[in-house]
């Protein structure tokens, strides 16, 4: 491709959120009015608790505020403590609800093709401080879930992990939720399905639950009982009847999010040089992000580079997730943290790149932004002629 593609007019987001018709929006308000109820587990609360079976499985859900107190408090619950093994490729959140209990995140290296935890290499980090693993489903790829599982199984740890991306992932046509002792998702707005600012739990067992329950409510157990240092992590029921609104876009969304896939597959496919993800379908998976990566030994341009000037032509991808967690001020002085521990991270970090990917997007624009990421791409670090 020679002609310099088209910038767009107005900036190009990696996302956008799935919003209802309002006035289906204000139906829920109206009913929240009537109730007078605004939290505390009320009737939309009550509902949207029982629609997300349909997505997250048959385990037990607990619904909060925002994702990372759900973590908090499920760190809290699972009695994790002294070390947790964990992944430095995820958001802040994941490290940070195990170092905000005083908990140490021991960092372990991802694998370079899930980008997830690599089990192989779990074993040599674990001491006799660690009680738990912390994998994230990154990008709703799914983890290596049987390994981790014979691991903690042999070791006796606890399994917590962060499915921020992975609402409706099935592995082997179960869901995500089923696999280790609990399994956060994030509604926040940034997410497939969102609640503004949401988050869930998920888990199997009933005791989990309730102790979950406990916590997420000051440890609260009756007008004279406070059995537990809990906090207040409630999702209210305006959040909750934004979910009921926005579970029903879900699918919708999601086939728009697959044909986008397809236009990107299909055009960016045909740059050599450009890793494309693996191949996602709306049934089993989360469509969540589309990341492809960019080896500049290979394509003798940066994902920087290609981050950059993707800017000039008003898109905004994002480094999802440059730079590395245990590269962060709190953390980069671990051992764990040194970036020999961690080769395939620094190189997965240094080479993804998010574009968007969002329903309202339409295959007319994917074909654009395919076209100006390969024509940037093609065209190497030289300086692009930038038509204004
Ligand atoms: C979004 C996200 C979170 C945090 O969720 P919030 O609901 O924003 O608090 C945690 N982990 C990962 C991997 C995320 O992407």
């Amino acid at each position: 491709m020679s002609v310099e593609p088209r910038s767009f007019e107005q900036p190009i987001y990696v996302t956008r959120p799935m919003l209802p018709e309002f006035a289906v929006f204000t139906k829920h308000l109206e009913a929240i009015w009537q109730s007078a109820i605004l939290s505390n587990g009320g009737p939309q609360h009550v509902e949207l608790e029982r629609r997300l079976h349909g997505p997250l499985g048959d385990g037990h859900i607990a619904l909060f505020n925002n994702g990372t107190n759900a973590l908090m408090t499920a760190v809290k619950a699972l009695d994790l403590s002294g070390e947790v093994i964990t992944t430095p490729f995820t958001f802040a959140a994941t490290p940070h609800a195990l170092a905000w209990h005083g908990i140490k995140p021991v960092f372990v290296d991802i694998d370079d093709s899930t980008m997830t935890l690599d089990p192989a290499r779990i074993e040599a980090a674990i001491t006799e401080r660690t009680t738990g693993i912390f994998a994230v489903h990154v990008y709703g790829n799914p983890c290596n879930v049987e390994a981790i599982g014979r691991i903690a199984q042999a070791r006796g740890l606890k399994v917590l992990y962060d499915g921020a991306h992975a609402f409706g992932t099935k592995v082997e046509g179960q869901p995500i939720a089923a696999f280790g002792d609990a399994t956060m998702f994030s509604f926040h707005a940034t997410k497939l399905f969102h609640t503004a600012e949401g988050g869930a739990v998920v888990m199997n067992d009933l005791d989990l639950k309730r102790r979950m329950e406990l916590l997420k409510n000051f440890g609260i157990a009756d007008e004279v009982t406070v059995r537990s240092v809990g906090i207040n992590s409630k999702m209210n029921e305006i959040q909750a009847a934004l979910g009921l609104c926005v579970v029903d876009l879900v699918t919708a969304e999601k086939a728009k999010r697959h044909e986008i896939a397809n236009v990107y597959r299909s055009r960016l496919g045909a740059v050599p040089s450009i890793t494309m993800p693996r191949q996602q379908n709306p049934d089993t998976d989360s469509l969540q992000y589309f990341c492809i990566r960019i080896d500049r030994d290979v394509t003798g341009i940066s994902r920087d580079d290609v981050y950059n000037q993707l800017k000039r032509y008003n898109i905004f991808a994002r480094r999802y997730f440059y730079p590395l967690c245990s590269d962060y001020e709190p953390y980069r002085n671990f051992p764990d943290s040194a970036a020999s521990n961690l080769p395939v991270a620094h190189r997965v970090g240094d080479q993804v790149l998010c574009l968007p990917f969002y329903g309202a997007l339409g295959t007319a624009y994917a074909e654009r932004i395919s076209d100006i990421v390969a024509y940037v791409v093609e065209h190497g670090s030289d300086e692009v002629v930038h038509a204004a």
